[in-house]
């Protein structure tokens, strides 16, 4: 039990949980019939794209940056690993941002 009071206390995983819940209102009060499928379905692949991408080649094109992932990988229980450091959050989602704006 203490470790879901610790998750869900966590500044970060409720700003994640709250944008989540407002991704999701926007996309039913927004619901586009197939159009909407095809974009949650495309987001999906870009993410799962953008994962493998991630841990194939960064450690080669910024071995820096996967430097701090590895510590994810290395302590996946531990809150202060779970999400990578802002800087490098700023890097991927300057790419990914004006990818699915297309
Ligand atoms: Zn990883």
């Amino acid at each position: 039990m203490s470790h879901y009071r610790e998750f869900y206390t966590s500044p970060v995983i409720r700003f994640i949980a709250v944008m989540s819940l407002l991704g999701a209102l926007l996309t039913c009060l927004h619901f586009d019939g197939y159009v909407t499928i095809l974009a949650l379905f495309f987001g999906a692949l870009v993410y799962a794209f953008a994962e493998y991408v991630v841990h194939r080649y960064l450690p080669k094109l910024v071995p820096a940056l996967y430097w701090r992932h590895v510590e994810h990988h290395k302590h996946p229980q531990e809150l202060k690993y779970l999400f990578s450091p802002v800087y490098h959050d700023v890097l991927i989602y300057s790419a990914y941002i004006p990818l699915v704006w297309l």
